[in-house]
């Protein structure tokens, strides 16, 4: 159902539909979550791409922090992550992430990191480091990683599924005709090989997400979900694309609860062990309850 066809502008709550609002964060856990992300100097994707449920997730104590600085060195359109200005990796990074994840009590985990075309290994080894440091403080702690695509380069792939994580995500973001609009410095190909690669080649569960209201058809979403099954990904999340700035891309449709509803059916009839389908869903919401609905902690 498209509720709005003329693009929508950012930052007017009152005009959203009523199933994407959500309550500004506060409470004592969300207070604690902050301190401690300042403390070990750390920074979270839930803070710098805007996120709509940083006050359901750390009013809940779950957050996802994000590895190899703030500043990614893509531009994707969607994205409130700054571009440039970028610092060679923090040799301290890799035990603060342990260290700050040792004093939360959670069982799951998720964990991703800015695009690194800078650096030679587009920053898998530091991804490694971060992985192995977790592992040695926080054994029982299942850790998720959204990783960028590497450029589907398969050794850099490699270095960081045999860190062992849990999840090897990396998302889709759009379908295949929406890639140069919504991120120019990506590719449809890539990532789909990189999906393939984790999970044919090194035997790691995977996970993608979209975003929907860029404009995509019903039949080029089922078309996405076809292609990610046929890359052996296991797990899908969908949600509703949010513009975070004036700058950035216009929402061009909000699409209905019912109509992520049937998205999700369809999924999990194309073979997805989990499909989380709903407007405010991001690839990192609940992910601890995602992966459990697919069996997997
Ligand atoms: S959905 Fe993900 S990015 Fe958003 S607040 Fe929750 S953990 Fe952070």
């Amino acid at each position: 159902m498209v509720l709005k066809k003329a693009p929508i502008s950012p930052n007017s709550r009152s005009r959203l539909p009523v199933w994407l609002k959500t309550s500004l964060p506060s409470g004592e856990a969300f207070f604690h979550l902050r301190s401690l992300v300042r403390k070990y100097q750390l920074h979270t994707v839930c803070e710098s791409a805007s996120c709509p449920n940083i006050g359901e997730c750390w009013g809940k104590g779950t957050l996802t922090l994000m590895i190899l600085g703030d500043h990614c060195s893509r531009a994707c359109r969607f994205c409130d992550v700054p571009t440039g200005q970028m610092l060679p990796p923090d040799d301290n990074e890799p035990r603060q992430v342990a260290e700050m994840l040792s004093r939360l009590s959670l069982n799951y985990v998720v964990i991703t990191s800015v695009d690194r075309d800078d650096l030679p290994d587009g920053g898998a080894r530091h991804w490694a480091k971060v992985l192995q440091q977790i592992h040695e403080l926080c054994p029982a702690l299942g850790v998720e990683v959204l990783v960028p695509d590497f450029k589907a380069e398969v050794s850099l792939i490699e270095t960081v599924c045999a860190a062992q994580p849990a999840v090897f995500a990396h998302n889709i973001e759009t379908v295949e005709s929406l890639q140069k609009r919504v991120r120019p410095q990506c590719r449809y190909d890539w990532s789909l090989k990189t999906l393939t690669v984790a999970a044919r080649q090194f035997g790691i569960i995977t996970k993608s997400s979209m975003m929907l209201g860029h404009g995509e058809t019903r039949q080029e979403v089922i078309q996405t979900m076809t292609d990610l099954r046929q890359a052996g990904c296991r797990m899908l999340s969908i949600g509703q694309y949010l513009q975070p700035t004036r700058t950035h891309l216009e929402v061009m449709e909000y699409v209905h609860p019912d109509v992520f509803a049937e998205y999700k059916q369809i999924g999990e009839d194309l073979g997805f062990d989990h499909v989380e389908s709903g407007p405010l869903v991001r690839s990192s919401f609940r992910a601890d309850q995602q992966a459990n609905a697919a069996g997997i902690v």
